[in-house]
């Protein structure tokens, strides 16, 4: 017999966990995911509330509960009224994925509107620094606890041409990572990050490029982009008790690129 108690299923029966953007791409797919391993799920959404209502459906008819709220994660009280229905349907809150985010149309940074790049760091940053601020405030109490953030190769490769403030976006929460992790240890509370290549979403076609994930995937190591799915298994290793001592560290889920 292992020294380990091997986690089981019911570790995580009864859990709550929070995902901001899970009405579709990476955030729907740990939903579906984190529901099959027991968690109430609490995911919130900008404005498709059908793709938000067709998540939902799909937790349910795996015998799972989900609970969807319009709010916007770049929004403070959006962020505080979030967390309230989530404690208030489900008590409190264990497991956090700060999943929302956008990227705006390829463009060198001399050509980039100050609107865009406010817009940039307000939905993928400050958004993040609010969800992870709340988290900070009301996790701990059902410890252990563990907070996910889905930064992107971006921060580390950069971005150039494409979307450097973009990309920078999220060098910036890998640094909230570093720190918060350390912060929020003493009260169980773990944090890491999962860094995605190119997977298949609506992302690439909300920056004009509905193609970007088949066609630049081809030329990473492991040639084919990603699906969301394969995010999820990282970010559901994350938050469960089989990661019970990594904090402040990333997964690359990038095919190599
Ligand atoms: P996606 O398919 O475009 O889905 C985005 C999700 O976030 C939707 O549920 C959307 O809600 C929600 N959302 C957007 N803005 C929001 C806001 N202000 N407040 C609350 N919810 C908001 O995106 P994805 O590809 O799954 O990306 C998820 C995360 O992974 C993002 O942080 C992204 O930067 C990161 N990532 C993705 C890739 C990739 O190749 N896909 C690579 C690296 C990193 P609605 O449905 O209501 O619009």
């Amino acid at each position: 017999m292992s020294e380990r108690a091997k986690p089981k299923k019911a570790d995580l029966m009864s859990k709550t966990l929070i995902i901001t953007g899970g009405s579709r791409g990476i955030g729907r797919a740990v939903a579906l995911q984190a529901a099959d391993e027991g968690w109430n799920v609490v995911f919130s959404y900008l404005g498709n509330k059908d793709a938000a209502e067709a998540t939902v459906a799909a937790v349910k008819a795996k015998g799972g509960s989900a609970l969807a709220v319009q709010a916007d994660a770049s929004s403070e009280g959006d962020t505080l009224r979030l967390f309230d229905q989530a404690e208030a349907q489900f008590g409190a809150i264990s497991g956090l994925v700060i999943n929302a985010g956008v990227v705006a149309p390829s463009m060198p940074l001399a050509q980039m509107p100050l609107d865009r790049i406010e817009t940039i760091f307000r939905t993928n940053t400050l958004s993040a620094f609010l969800t992870a601020r709340e988290g900070a405030r009301r996790m701990g109490q059902a410890a252990p606890s563990s907070i996910v953030v889905l930064s992107s190769m971006a921060a580390r490769l950069g971005s150039p041409n494409e979307y450097i403030d973009y990309a920078a976006s999220k060098g910036a929460l890998d640094t909230m990572v570093v720190g918060l992790a350390k912060e929020l240890a003493p009260q169980a509370i773990r944090v890491n990050g999962v860094r995605p290549g190119l997977i298949e979403t609506d992302i690439h076609a909300s920056g004009g490029q509905p193609d970007r994930a088949a066609r630049l995937g081809a030329a990473t190591p492991l040639g084919r982009a990603g699906h969301p799915e394969e995010v999820a298994e990282a970010v559901c290793w994350l938050l469960s008790s089989k990661s019970s001592y990594a904090t402040g560290t990333f997964i690359d889920v990038s095919g190599g690129r």
